[in-house]
């Protein structure tokens, strides 16, 4: 298997050429040249492995479609030392619970973070070490965080050989329960820097030291952003297993509602779905950033600048423009490659907007690829955390609730509609406690935090400053 850029540079590499990188040389995001197809002997078969052997075999029946370069064993023991009881707390890995007779969540958050993050970066850290060993390398992953990102990068390289965290924050405005979870890890790879600014002044340092090449090189300078392929790829698993759970057998179709920011979870379910999964509908659900709804509604992409991206609580998908939307692009454009670059590097740059309502490929945008969208405001959240508790004693977080909202619009007769847990409630109880006037119940396993020592470095907003910590200790 060889992976191709969207924007037709003629480099052809293997997974783990790419697995350490972020884009292609041309600016373009990584795609399999074909996508390996299933068929019905296929599916029954990896659906009788994720009963009867479990998650990681499944993974690992995946993962080897688009892996050719690690040899089997390993990989089969990357899989399984990746997806166990004992991290995800439950035997499925991603179990399925209903919410009524067609609508079911699809638990993907019960990882060490509470997000469903954890699913793909949980086998990153394990394929990165891997990776870095065979190769004799080291890399120092550098990333600027509001929450759930940061910390499942951390939880995921935590003690990992040849690799070292640093990740900046705002300070001061992350919740309570991030800022606890990712600055009480004291392992000796994993930094935390707390910048004194927002957001956007943790990316611009982490821009500005990435594109310092000679500093970049010297000391192996990476990251773990939504656009890394292997990501990706370890999220279309859990399609399979949502999609097993909530049939019997392999004729069946079934729709899924994906929370929404930079694509890259629903573009997993996408590819799924190329695959040869019967999805029907892939419900893209968007909070008031709804630069996607608006795209699948009207075929006009138009990006926000940082001024009119909000702040929503749904923090997770407050984005500016959805990093991984170009790989269904690509796709959509039968793979033009001369028309995606033009659409992303041109367009975009010079007008912040494209516009495909004109393409006769929009048209089979529902047909062919079941992409349907809607977005929620902060008082539809709220309703429909109030409406699940009072009418199921469920509570769910704010992401999976515009999740839930939007999907009850796409229900179909005698299609099970599966939503993404993308978050346990516990990360955003000032919400909840919004909702219904309750915080939700703090995991046994996280009660510790409260009371835990933390570990960071406080810094003024300057590059220099955060160039010198990380040389001071990779030395
Ligand atoms: C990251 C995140 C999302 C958005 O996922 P994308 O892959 O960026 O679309 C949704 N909900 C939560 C809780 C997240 O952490």
């Amino acid at each position: 298997m060889f992976y191709i850029s969207t924007r037709g540079h003629s480099v052809k590499k293997k997974f783990c050429e790419i697995l350490l990188e972020g884009l292609a040389p041309d600016g373009g995001l990584y795609l399999p040249e074909t996508y390996p197809k299933l068929l019905a002997d296929d599916l029954q078969r990896c659906r009788e492995i994720y009963f009867n052997k479990g998650y990681a075999y499944l993974a690992f029946e995946i993962l080897s479609l688009y892996i050719d370069d690690i040899p089997h064993d390993d990989l089969l023991a990357l899989c399984t030392k990746t997806y166990t009881e004992d991290v995800f707390g439950h035997r499925l890995i991603t179990p399925l619970r209903k919410l009524d007779d067609t609508i079911s969540i699809l638990a993907l958050s019960n990882g060490p973070t509470l997000a469903f993050k954890d699913m793909a970066m949980q086998l990153l850290g394990n394929l990165f070490e891997y990776e870095l060993l065979r190769k004799n390398q080291e890399l120092n992953i550098l990333g600027a965080t509001s929450g759930d990102t940061g910390s499942a990068a951390e939880y995921a390289m935590r003690g990992k050989k040849g690799v070292r965290v640093f990740m900046t924050s705002p300070d001061g405005r992350m919740s309570q329960f991030q800022k606890a979870q990712m600055f009480s890890l004291m392992d000796a790879n994993i930094f935390n820097i707390a910048i004194q600014g927002v957001f956007d002044d943790c990316q611009d340092i982490v821009k500005e030291v990435s594109s310092d090449l000679d500093f970049k090189k010297s000391y192996n300078i990476g990251t773990v952003n939504s656009i890394n392929w292997a990501r990706l790829l370890a999220q279309v698993v859990y399609y399979f297993a949502g999609y097993f759970q909530a049939t019997n057998g392999n004729t069946q179709r079934v729709s899924f509602s994906v929370p929404s920011g930079n694509f890259g979870n629903v573009c997993a379910g996408h590819v799924a779905k190329m695959m040869g999964l019967p999805v029907s509908k892939l419900v893209v659900a968007t909070n008031e950033n709804n630069v996607l709804d608006d795209f699948f509604k009207t075929g006009l992409y138009k990006v926000r600048d940082s001024m009119s991206t909000y702040e929503t609580s749904s923090p997770s998908m407050d984005i500016s423009k959805a990093s991984n939307f170009e790989r269904f692009i690509f796709d959509l454009l039968q793979r033009d490659s001369e028309q995606t670059a033009n659409l992303f590097s041109t367009q975009l740059q010079t007008k912040g907007e494209f516009s495909l309502a004109d393409h006769p490929e929009f048209l089979q945008i529902r047909e062919k690829y079941g992409f349907v969208s809607g977005h929620s405001h902060h008082a539809q959240r709220l309703l429909a955390i109030q409406a699940c508790f009072e009418s199921l004693g469920e509570i769910i977080d704010p992401h999976t609730a515009d999740g839930l909202n939007v999907a009850r619009q796409f229900v179909e007769p005698g299609i099970p509609m599966v939503v993404l847990e993308t978050a346990l409630p516990i990360k955003f109880s000032d919400v909840i406690h919004e909702a219904i006037g309750i915080a939700p119940p703090i995991p046994d396993k996280f009660k510790h935090l409260e009371t835990s020592a933390l570990r960071f470095e406080a810094m003024p907003a300057n590059t220099p400053l955060v160039k010198s910590f990380i040389a001071k200790h990779c030395a």
